[in-house]
């Protein structure tokens, strides 16, 4: 098991495929699986919240979402096989859960939008059984939360409440040992439902999709901020070892 320390964040160095072939292999199991997508944001999150930062590193597996990840591990000497993004393993067991007919619990986003992703599942994946399509502004806490999912008995688990709440949510859930792969979606429902576009492919490839969103939503603009910031700190940590 290979581990890749970004300012004490603890990343699987995994491509893509081999994610995918120990997710498999779990599902096969019926093993308890949480997932992490972390990406600057998190990390610096993490970095100010050690409550926080022990939940995520206690997480089975976690993926450097985005390049900023990929970055600082270079800047570590450390470099990382790939970026594995949220939605790009989001898409990925989507269609699995079709092939496999498995039962999904979707929690989080605004109502029209966990409707939209509801309905779009039962147009394209006729296969997929939806036993939860829950919108993230509810106001019971996470543990009553938990045991409406858990009571439901979902093979998928797929949380968008935005951090720190969704792995909050999704670690109860683990430390049940609900026999599900899990992971926190950040807003992919919003992507998946045609809500937000993704930015076009030529942005992807560049690695400039975070320039795209700027552009088509520019009160995102303080929240990049964190980017910035987050290589100064992996600078700062270099020297530091
Ligand atoms: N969200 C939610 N409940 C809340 C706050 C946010 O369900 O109380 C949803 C929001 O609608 C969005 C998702 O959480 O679909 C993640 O939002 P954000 O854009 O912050 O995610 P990220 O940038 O991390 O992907």
């Amino acid at each position: 098991m290979s581990k890749i320390s970004v300012l004490d964040v603890k990343f699987d160095n995994y491509s893509m495929r081999e994610f995918q072939n120990l997710f498999l292999s779990r599902m096969n199991n019926k093993q308890s699986t949480f997932i992490v997508t972390a990406n600057p944001e998190i990390v610096m999150a993490a970095k100010d919240n050690p409550d926080f930062k022990e939940l995520v590193n206690g997480a089975d597996f976690l993926t450097a979402d985005g390049i900023g990840i990929i970055k600082g591990a270079n800047i570590l000497k450390t470099p990382m096989k790939e970026r594995v993004t949220g939605y790009d393993l989001f898409s990925w067991f989507i269609e699995i859960a079709e092939k496999r007919s498995s039962k999904i619990f979707f929690v989080g986003a605004k109502p029209e939008v966990i409707a939209k992703v509801a309905q779009k599942v039962a147009e394209k994946y006729p296969h997929i059984q939806v036993v939860g399509a829950k919108d993230g502004y509810f106001k019971e806490d996470l543990q009553t939360v938990a045991t409406e999912i858990e009571a439901a008995e979902p093979d998928m688990v797929f949380a968008a409440l935005g951090y720190p709440r969704q792995e909050e949510l999704i670690n109860i859930l683990r430390q049940d040992n609900l026999p599900a792969m899990m992971m926190g979606v950040g807003g992919s429902f919003d992507v998946f439902s045609g809500t937000v576009k993704r930015a076009p492919m030529i942005f992807q490839k560049a690695h400039l999709e975070w320039f795209y969103r700027l552009l088509t939503n520019p009160t995102r603009f303080k929240r990049m901020l964190v980017l910035p910031k987050f290589i100064g700190e992996v600078k700062k940590s270099r020297k530091k070892n």
